[in-house]
């Protein structure tokens, strides 16, 4: 109990390191880079309540760009370790739900400033090796937007509690914002480290309790998180991860009287099995469980008459190959005015064609490898569909190769069919297609663009024309959450561009934003009444 209203630090966006050549920050990290690469491989547990579960069953890590080298292992849990971390979270539950908010708020900005200071370089290393991301792409996900996950959740947090109702003369009303009943099950995906913890750390702000069941190509980063959490001060129990295989996990999950809420961010088909499940489920439940969830995307690029081509060439390079293709925001469909499209392609090409591909320990590799076989395969396979077709051509890249990693090489395709396959399917790696219109058919194409593919998540309009701007703006309000205008559709920031898609893409809920803290809690309204009536006979009944 404290006798105060606390003001929270104010939220600024974490400043994203340069690592140029020569500078302290980025021989720091290729020596812990180093350092972890060669260390003895390393046995992960799980982590339920107090205890560190280790099992006979491990799996294997390995770097995508090097399959051959062992990271360590994690341990593979059943039946057994679900239960148990159900069971260590609901008993968390009351300490932690009662547990004044600037003490719950401390344990993360406490974990903001670890991960800005000690922790950078391991955490940003751990998502080298495990995602194989460029020491850039590592540091704006692992690093700042993970940092400012916590720093402007804090502030959000307040924000909602500082929404109270009116009071008229004689009363007094207020609003409590309490934690769900029972425990949320945080699904994550491979892709972004800051998003496997906010999945966790967002419904933990606010009192719950979480089961975390991480993708499995991304636990090797998962543990650093849990070590950075336990570090700042998080209280057992309060998140435990689990890996387990995750129908599994689902299945007793999503039959338990305490499930509450699930926060997923993975594909659209998982999503939509999930929503199912509870679905059928409702009746177990002691609440309606809250469910949001941020899925795929096939976003894109529209490039106008009136745009620059070689902001257009650089938005796709940059939009579409970054960390392979593999951000849910990557451009990966581009529709471009015939007009500009010879010098777009001129410059695309040329900037494709000069991309460093390699390891991450390699500093001036701007493309590395995409996750895993199976990644590789399903990439391969779209890319060897393009080279039979005879209404697409491949312009740039085309070849893949998994001796050492699974490398593919960034792809462009274009397309004189719309509606050709890889204008409308989530590939989820480094293969743009692209689509050449008339400069007289702009509505069309806005029209086009709006109905090819299931995804509303991220898009953007290339353009120097307002009008064009404009019709593009409202013409394609529904086909993005997440609309750009001269920009590339990637590179969301905490605070400035609150992030989610509609339709297909998800919920929309916008991670790290109020609308979905909001969504973890379930406000109690109290009415208190000073002098209370003593007659039930109201005035009008008087003869
Ligand atoms: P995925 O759907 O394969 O896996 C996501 C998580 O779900 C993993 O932890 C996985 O083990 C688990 N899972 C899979 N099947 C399950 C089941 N039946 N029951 C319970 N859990 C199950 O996704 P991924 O390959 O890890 O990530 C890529 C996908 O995520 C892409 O579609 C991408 O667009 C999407 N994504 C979206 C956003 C966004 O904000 N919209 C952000 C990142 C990634």
């Amino acid at each position: 109990m404290s006798n105060a209203f606390f003001n929270v630090p104010k939220a600024v966006n974490e400043p994203v390191k340069s690592y140029a050549k020569g500078s302290l920050e980025r021989a720091s990290l290729l020596n812990m880079y180093e350092l972890m690469y060669n260390q003895d491989p390393i046995d992960v547990p799980m982590y339920i309540g107090s205890n560190e579960i280790r099992t006979d069953r491990k799996k294997r890590m390995a770097p995508p760009h090097e399959h051959s080298k062992t990271l360590g292992y994690f341990n593979y849990g059943d039946e057994s370790h679900v239960r148990a971390a159900i069971d260590a979270a609901l008993e968390a539950r009351k300490a932690w739900a009662n547990l004044p908010w600037q003490d719950r708020a401390a344990v993360f900005l406490r974990a903001a400033d670890l991960l800005a200071g000690p922790f950078r370089d391991r955490m940003n290393a751990s998502t080298m090796l495990a995602q194989s991301k460029n020491v850039f792409q590592a540091e704006i996900d692992a690093a700042c937007e993970l940092i400012d996950f916590f720093r402007f959740n804090v502030q959000f947090m307040t924000q909602i509690y500082n929404e109270q109702p009116e009071s008229m003369p004689g009363m007094w009303n207020r609003l409590e914002y309490r934690p769900l009943e029972g425990f949320v099950f945080a699904v994550t995906p491979f892709n972004f480290t800051s998003i496997a913890a906010n999945l966790c750390a967002a419904p933990a702000m606010m009192g719950n309790v979480v089961v975390w069941k991480p993708a499995e190509t991304q636990v090797y980063s998962a543990h650093v998180i849990m070590e950075l959490l336990k570090e700042a001060g998080l209280p057992d129990g309060v998140i435990n991860m689990i890996t387990v295989d995750g129908p599994l996990a689902g299945e007793m999950v999503f039959s338990h009287k305490e499930f509450a809420g699930l926060h997923f961010t993975g594909s659209t088909a998982v999503f939509r099995s999930l929503w199912k499940t509870i679905g059928s489920n409702l009746d177990k439940y002691r609440s309606y469980p809250r469910i949001v969830g941020e899925t795929g995307g096939k976003d894109f690029v529209v490039a106008h008459a009136s745009a620059n081509p070689l902001e257009v060439a650089t938005a796709l390079a940059r939009g579409a190959f970054e960390f392979q293709g593999q951000k849910c925001s990557a451009a990966s469909r581009a529709y471009i005015s015939s007009s500009i499209w010879p010098a777009v392609k001129k410059s695309l090409v040329e900037q494709v064609g000069s991309f460093n591909i390699g390891s991450p320990g390699v500093i001036s590799n701007f493309i590395n490898a995409v996750i895993d076989e199976r990644a590789f395969d399903k990439i391969a396979a779209y890319i060897d569909y393009c080279n039979v077709q005879s209404d697409a051509e491949i312009i740039a890249g085309g070849t893949y190769d998994k001796s050492t990693g699974y490398y593919i090489n960034p792809t462009v395709v274009v397309t004189t069919n719309p509606m050709f396959r890889t204008m409308v399917e989530e590939i989820f790696g480094p293969v743009l297609t692209i689509f050449v219109f008339e400069d007289n058919q702009f509505e069309e194409t806005l029209n086009l663009v709006d109905e090819t593919s299931e995804y509303a998540l991220t898009g953007s309009i290339m353009a120097k024309d307002r009008y064009a701007i404009e019709r593009a703006t409202k013409a394609l309000e529904n086909a993005a959450g997440n609309f750009y205008i001269n920009d590339k559709p990637t590179g969301a920031v905490v605070g400035q561009q609150p992030f989610g898609g509609a339709r297909g893409s998800g919920t929309n809920d916008k991670a790290g934003a109020v609308m979905n803290l909001v969504r973890w809690v379930s406000a109690r309204t109290i009415k208190e009444t000073f002098v209370t009536p003593t007659d039930y006979r109201y005035p009008f009944l008087s003869q």
